[in-house]
């Protein structure tokens, strides 16, 4: 019994399971990047939505990571890439843009320069990196339990003219965390903005981290 348990120990360590775990459902399936200035709280957006945990300080690892979940109304399963430190090499951003559905904008609340970089900086260059014209753009205030030092109507206004819907969401509280996600997955499903294959891992430095432990791990979209 313990033999058995230390080969499965063992062959865990090797295959370093939890890095390259995907996840793999039936269903339609949509890549959802989030860009943003750093510590704007993408990763923590992210991981609450995935794990329902709010963690101070996440290491900033270079490379894309992703986490995927699967929600079942509407039925979708969103993986959402995060920059984890791109943010710093811009150049490498394109190559972790490709074949994204969904682009979450997201600022800091109490950090007005971040706002101003969406609108000076982000927009345009997500635009110029992704022609899908089904792209769905959306634009979110974090960090709502701050002291604010962007008003409400100058992000409604930004994103009215982009188009875009617009969150304000504390990732430290949770509040309105999953009606972001919720509320854009909708629109996703409404502009037809996913695919019934899932995307391809990032090769510079692919990480899941699953909703629900999978019951098998194996590879999605073998090339
Ligand atoms: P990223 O660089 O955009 O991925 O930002 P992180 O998720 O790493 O967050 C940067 C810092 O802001 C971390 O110390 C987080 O704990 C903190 N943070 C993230 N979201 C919130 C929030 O909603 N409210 C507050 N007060 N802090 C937050
Ligand atoms: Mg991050």
């Amino acid at each position: 019994m313990y033999e058995m348990g230390s080969f499965y120990l063992l062959l865990y360590k090797i295959m370093n399971v939890r890095r390259y775990q995907l996840v793999m459902s039936a269903g339609p399936k949509t890549k959802c990047v989030l860009v943003g200035d750093m510590f704007v709280g993408k990763t923590s957006l992210a991981r609450v939505f995935v794990t329902g945990h709010f963690q101070e300080n996440y290491s900033v690892s270079c490379g894309g990571t992703f986490m995927a979940k699967t929600l079942k109304e509407p039925p979708l399963t969103m993986q959402i890439w995060d920059t984890a430190g791109m943010e710093r090499f811009r150049s490498m951003l394109p190559h972790f843009l490709r074949d994204a559905a969904c682009a979450l904008f997201v600022f800091d609340l109490s950090e007005r320069a971040t706002f101003l970089s969406i609108r000076d900086f982000w927009v345009d260059f997500v635009k110029q990196n992704i022609t899908d014209e089904n792209l769905v753009m959306v634009l979110v205030g974090n960090k709502l339990d701050r002291h604010r030092q962007v008003k409400e109507s100058d992000a409604k206004g930004l994103a009215d003219h982009y188009g875009m819907q617009y969150f304000e969401t504390s990732a430290k509280t949770s509040q309105n965390v999953e009606s972001l996600f919720h509320e854009t997955a909708i629109k996703i499903i409404d502009a037809g903005a996913f695919r019934t294959q899932c995307a391809e891992p990032d090769p510079l430095d692919p990480k899941v981290i699953p909703n629900n432990p999978p019951k098998k791990q194996y590879k999605c979209c073998p090339s």
